[in-house]
């Protein structure tokens, strides 16, 4: 097919992003059979970042997916959780993900999702640039940095915050927390010596925790107040740990200011911290046609749960499974294509109703907790604590979900 100058390469099924989800998604249509192509802007493989806390949810979705013993590795399992207070000098054991938790790499996940993948599923240097709908067909089109075209039959955005699906979809555009976040990892060649615990320190309006990943290596955040000045090189890493260290120095412990000034910069990672509203998660379509989005694209919320991956994993296992449940074998594609048409829209309405409430509570909870750690009137801070103990007085409830195996039995 031609459009203006441009050969347009068609496809059956793509997926955009080769984060997380994309990996995740792509490895549950392959677990029943269904092929995807999934396009990454990147060169290669995005194996940067530092790590995630994957709760009980998450390693459930992973063992769905026929990875989580592999990725298991040496990573250490978290047995306790403790939040301290710096400013009123308390302390509390807070409550754990109910089941297993395990903080991993993001290299490890994301190298682990890929190698599952058959060869060729993965393209990298695929840069989407904007969409446009075929007004024949009404299919999808990409439009890729380098002047490529590639027509989808059927279209899923996980190609995170800043997606271009989600554009196409006209999803209302996120919001800013007035909070920075910083990711780093530690490692003590010699051992680190953490007993295995996520702790969670807090003093005035900045929050630092840590968990250790294994023997050697510690993953930490500091959520900082406001957001850096403009003119900041987010990609400055000495820059960020300078930064870092400025903020807590003379405030936290000296264990964990020197657990910042030995981190290993080539993992710093400084984020501005964005969101999806809670009420928008109760109204938004998310698909339109044959085209959805999932994890980050579709519903980016913070990290003050630390669900961000795990929920991902169940998005890509869910999709999985409702796409498999309408179309059964490759060939279906090349059938009549207003059929093929009806029944992936069908599939994807279905994923978004599974996932809706789970994932408007969710945000709604994170939100909640996002608003405690804001500079905020006393009366307005009883007030959302009321309403956690309302809703969510087990604060760990969420990470008893369990998403279902990618395949339909
Ligand atoms: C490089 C990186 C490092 C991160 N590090 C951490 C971390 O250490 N800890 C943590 O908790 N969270 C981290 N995150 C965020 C975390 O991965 C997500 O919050 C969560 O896992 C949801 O995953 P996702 O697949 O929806 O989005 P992401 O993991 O953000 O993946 C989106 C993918 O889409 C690709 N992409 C985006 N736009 C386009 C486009 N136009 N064309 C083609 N491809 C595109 C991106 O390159 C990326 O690979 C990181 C994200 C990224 C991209």
């Amino acid at each position: 097919m031609d459009i203006g100058h441009a050969e347009v390469e068609e496809l059956d099924l793509v997926i955009v992003g080769a984060g997380i989800c994309g990996l995740a998604t792509a490895l549950a249509l392959h677990r029943n059979g269904i092929r995807s192509v999934v396009l990454e802007r990147s060169e290669t493989l995005r194996t940067s970042g530092v790590a995630f806390g994957i709760s009980s949810n998450g390693w459930r979705a992973l063992n769905h997916l026929g990875v989580a013993s592999k990725l298991r590795g040496d990573s250490i399992l978290i047995e306790g959780s403790k939040d301290i207070w710096l400013n009123s000098n308390r302390q509390r054991d807070a409550p754990l993900s109910v089941g297993e938790t395990r903080c991993i790499k993001r290299s490890n996940l994301i190298q682990g999702l890929a190698e599952d993948l058959p060869d060729g599923t993965v393209r990298c240097g695929c840069h989407i640039d904007s969409i446009k709908t075929d007004p024949l067909t009404s299919s999808p089109i990409l439009h890729l940095a380098d002047g490529r075209a590639i027509k989808a039959k059927v279209l899923i955005g996980c190609d995170g915050a800043n997606s271009v699906v989600a554009q196409y979809l006209k999803l209302k555009p996120r919001k800013v927390f007035p909070k920075s976040g910083v990711r780093g990892l530690t490692n003590y060649p010699n051992g680190h010596g953490l007993s295995p615990e996520m702790i969670r320190v807090y003093k005035d309006d900045m929050v630092f925790g840590r968990s250790p990943i294994n023997k050697n290596e510690v993953f930490w955040f500091l959520l900082l107040p406001g957001h850096p000045p403009n003119t900041m090189d987010f990609k400055d890493q000495e820059l960020v740990r300078q930064m870092c260290v400025e903020h807590i120095k003379g405030k936290f412990p000296n264990d964990i200011v020197r657990m910042v000034q030995e981190c290993d910069t080539s993992y710093l990672f400084l984020t501005y911290l964005t969101y999806r509203t809670p009420w928008n998660m109760l109204v938004e379509r998310f698909r339109e046609g044959t085209v959805t989005v999932a994890g980050d694209a579709m519903h980016i919320m913070g990290p003050f749960l630390g669900q961000g991956s795990s929920v991902a994993l169940e998005d890509g296992v869910v999709l999985g499974r409702c796409l498999a449940s309408k179309i059964h074998d490759q060939a279906d594609f090349q059938g009549n294509q207003n059929s093929i048409r009806r029944k992936v829209g069908e599939a994807m309405d279905a994923f978004v109703r599974e996932r809706r409430m789970r994932l408007v509570g969710l945000s709604t909870q994170t939100y909640l907790t996002g608003l405690l750690m804001a500079t905020l009137p006393k009366p307005v801070k009883l007030f959302i604590v009321l309403l956690m103990v309302i809703f969510f007085h087990d604060s760990v409830h969420h990470t008893r979900y369990d998403c279902g195996p990618p395949q339909q039995f």
